[in-house]
């Protein structure tokens, strides 16, 4: 064992000792030999074992431990223990060369390494092997740790070869297998599941693999006892799921003795990740309950009810009334409102926005409307200034884009009290825009905006927060709901405006080209209008655009002047075009609009009736379905064209069929999160709130549930968490305060 010297000599004075994240955890005055300090190290570290220095553990020492930290972010013994291997081999059987082939996978060889040679300079360089067994041959190749590989691995000698098989020009061949020389471990079938953890280049180059993991958590599974892992569920709780002990389930996730064992733990682990998220979630939503005060809006005025009344263009559905109820009395309580609105789109949740912000300015208090994009912020502007023409009420618009003295002039009515709604991008979270009196902050948050910056908003205002109403864009599916929203109170408008008629999609391709112009013609003279989109990714963007451009020319070509007229609006254009473009489209000057996406969000015009989507496949499920909900705005049967490409992975395929057989986000959102994994879905990685070690929310849904109905119990029943039997969890939650970082920010 290596003891830093920095660490040793930081003493002031004559002291000499160790620190731990600058709290000194032995001092000793005058002179102390290093033995022996390293003997006090060890014995002061075996009250928290899981707080050492990870270069303490046998084997790892400085170089690895820093390499540790770096590539991982395994700082200590615990880090070490937690990050849990991502999927575990089946290492009882060998496989036989010759049946090998190339969609096997992963495979395991045990034969002889015939032959080992470098090709190649710089960054080409690579290390071919010749591996036989007793039917056959195969090439192995690596590309990185050249160097130490070929000092390590001897010619002639019998390995057990881990790896992955893959096709070059006919020849098969395995990329960096794992290489363990034959001995009686790995013949006799001592380890049936072995693990692999998540593990960089860097390390793997370095000879830190999962071999080498294994080899560091025996050894730290040596130093460590139930003692140290204190069960941190309540007794009754581990009794009724049937669950393994903490510890147990820690020791079987690294060392599984066989699938029932893996499984077992895993599902006490996951358990206990989503058991604890949620219980800091609902600790949140009840601490924030007893100490927030909010600003208690008792009335319903003037603005509401002259709206209410001569305004109004349309009744409002069940679901909307049901959800300005809810909010209104959420408004009326004197606690600060947190209130996500779901609703799918085009259900009308600006409409129920306004309505509530109405009651706000009833109540003398301003309001704030937050959008994710310019142009949705605009559209809602635009919106919310025609609605409220004639009530004498301030609606100013708020972006990066406002500048000198309009900015300077908004900043000041805002913090005179002037302005009585603010629409805009999360300009408005900026330290220099000042409210009067914030009443009510509602975001539109398509998930893209994060916790902090929510928790900003909040911030705005003295003495009270404001209420908060974060409302979704899409929908979400209800598990990710309760872990990214977890800590709010949750409305749902589940119901359409009446008269919509359900979107009708189709599947084509190429060949139906002709058929689908006339399609796009016929709907033209029936007087309506048509979005051709395509898709435009920022790393093919060059490549996107000129597919747009083409797409345009044929279409010019298919829908000549002037009997068509065409508007074109991609990304790259300046602001002062796209805008004139697209107004062309809304006046019902141009009867189609070849757009990138920067359509999907905002446009509303009631008399498009068609889209045709070109190159479906690149698009993602909500993102498909969000795009939809720009037709079928009006009471005319709209309808929706996926082209894509004859070929079709997978899972492109079910993205399409799902599309073409429901309307309903809420299950589009389901089958999203199924496909792509909570991980991909857009905005959720920042969060931060999706790093799990072990839980799925994708996979994981019905332990989720579970988890979150266990700790509403919990908390209902023992809001402190004094009672004895939850003493376990208590003493958890103060031992592991990182858990949820991003979200006690807020409280
Ligand atoms: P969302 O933001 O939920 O996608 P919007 O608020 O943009 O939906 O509403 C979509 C369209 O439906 C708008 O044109 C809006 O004026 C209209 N709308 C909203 N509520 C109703 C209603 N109760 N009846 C008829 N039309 C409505
Ligand atoms: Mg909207």
């Amino acid at each position: 064992m290596v003891i830093k010297s920095q660490v040793l000599k930081k003493g002031r004075g004559r002291e000499t000792g160790f620190w731990r994240q600058g709290t000194p955890i032995l001092l000793s005055r005058g002179f102390l030999p290093l033995e022996k300090l390293r003997y006090f190290c060890m014995m002061s570290a075996r009250n928290h074992i899981l707080d050492t220095q990870i270069e303490y553990l046998k084997g790892i020492g400085p170089k690895r431990g820093e390499l540790l930290r770096k590539e991982l972010g395994i700082h200590t013994f615990g880090d070490l223990l937690n990050q849990y291997p991502f999927r575990y081999v089946d290492k009882t059987k060998f496989h036989n060369i010759r049946e090998l082939h190339p969609n096997i996978g992963n495979v395991q060889l045990k034969g002889v390494l015939r032959r080992l040679s470098v090709s190649g300079q710089g960054r080409r360089k690579r290390l071919h092997g010749r591996f036989r067994d007793a039917t056959g041959v195969i090439d192995l190749i690596w590309f990185t740790g050249i160097h130490w590989l070929e000092k390590s691995l001897v010619v002639g000698k019998e390995y057990v070869v881990y790896g992955r098989i893959s096709a070059f020009k006919d020849q098969l061949n395995i990329a960096h297998p794992e290489m363990e020389e034959v001995n009686e471990e790995n013949t006799q079938k001592a380890i049936t599941f072995a693990p692999v953890y998540p593990s960089t280049e860097k390390l793997n180059s370095k000879g830190v693999e999962s071999k080498a993991r294994r080899r560091m958590m025996t050894a730290l599974f040596e130093k460590i006892s139930p003692a140290d892992i204190p069960e941190n569920l309540p007794q009754k709780m581990v009794s009724a799921f049937k669950f393994p002990s903490h510890f147990s389930a820690l020791k079987d996730i690294h060392f599984p003795k066989n699938k029932s064992v893996l499984e077992a733990a895993s599902r006490r682990l996951k358990f206990e990740e989503l058991f604890f998220l949620q219980l800091r979630l609902l600790q949140l939503k009840l601490g924030r309950k007893q100490a927030v005060k909010g600003y208690n809006f008792e009335k319903v005025g003037d603005f509401f009810n002259r709206f209410f009344t001569e305004k109004l263009p349309f009744e409002l559905t069940g679901a909307q009334k049901r959800v300005i109820k809810e909010i209104r009395r959420d408004l009326g309580t004197g606690i600060q409102m947190n209130r996500l609105l779901q609703g799918d789109v085009g259900s009308g949740k600006t409409m129920v926005a306004l309505m509530c912000m109405l009651i706000a300015l009833d109540n003398g208090y301003q309001t704030a409307m937050m959008a994710p994009t310019e142009i949705l912020a605009q559209q809602h502007f635009l919106s919310i200034s025609e609605y409220v023409k004639g009530l004498d009420i301030q609606v100013e618009f708020l972006s990066g884009s406002v500048k000198g003295k309009k900015r300077k002039d908004i900043l000041e009515r805002l913090e005179a009290g002037d302005i009585h709604i603010l629409v805009g991008t999360h300009a408005l979270i900026e330290d220099p825009v000042q409210f009067k009196n914030l009443g009510l902050a509602i975001t539109d948050e398509q998930h893209r905006f994060g916790v902090a910056q929510r928790a900003k908003l909040w911030k705005k205002n003295t003495p009270y927060p404001p209420h908060i109403l974060v409302m979704t864009a899409t929908p979400i599916p209800r598990t990710l709901a309760l872990t990214l929203y977890g800590d709010l109170d949750v409305s749902v408008i589940d119901e359409l405006p009446p008269g919509r008629k359900e979107i009708q999609t189709i599947h084509r391709n190429e060949g139906h080209r002709l058929r689908v112009i006339g399609m796009m013609k016929e709907q033209i003279k029936l007087g309506r209008q048509i979005y051709v989109v395509y898709p435009l990714i920022e790393e093919s963007e060059t490549l996107d655009l000129n597919n747009l451009q083409e797409g345009y020319e044929a279409l010019s070509r298919d829908f000549p002047k002037p009997e068509y007229q065409i508007s074109v609006v991609h990304g790259r254009m300046k602001a002062k075009d796209k805008d004139y473009e697209m107004q062309r489209f809304v006046k019902g000057e141009t009867q189609i609009m070849v757009a990138t996406t920067v359509i999907e969000v905002g446009v509303n015009v009631p008399n498009a009736t068609m889209m045709i989507i070109e190159n479906t496949e690149r698009f993602g499920l909500s993102q498909l379905h969000q795009l939809r909900g720009r037709v079928g705005r009006g009471g005319e049967q709209s309808y929706c064209i996926l082209m894509t490409g004859y070929k079709l992975s997978n899972e492109g395929k079910e993205r399409i069929q799902t599309m073409v057989r429901t309307n309903d986000g809420f299950e589009i959102a389901e089958a999203d999160l199924r496909l792509r994994g909570p991980g991909d879905i857009e905005g959720t990685r920042q969060s931060g709130i999706l790093d799990l070690r072990i839980a799925d929310i994708a996979k994981d849904g019905r332990i989720l549930q579970t988890a979150r109905e266990v700790a509403t119990r919990i908390l209902e029943e023992d809001p402190k968490l004094e009672q004895p039997e939850n003493n376990p969890i208590r003493q958890y939650l103060a031992k592991n305060k990182k858990l949820l970082r991003g979200w006690s920010r807020i409280s």
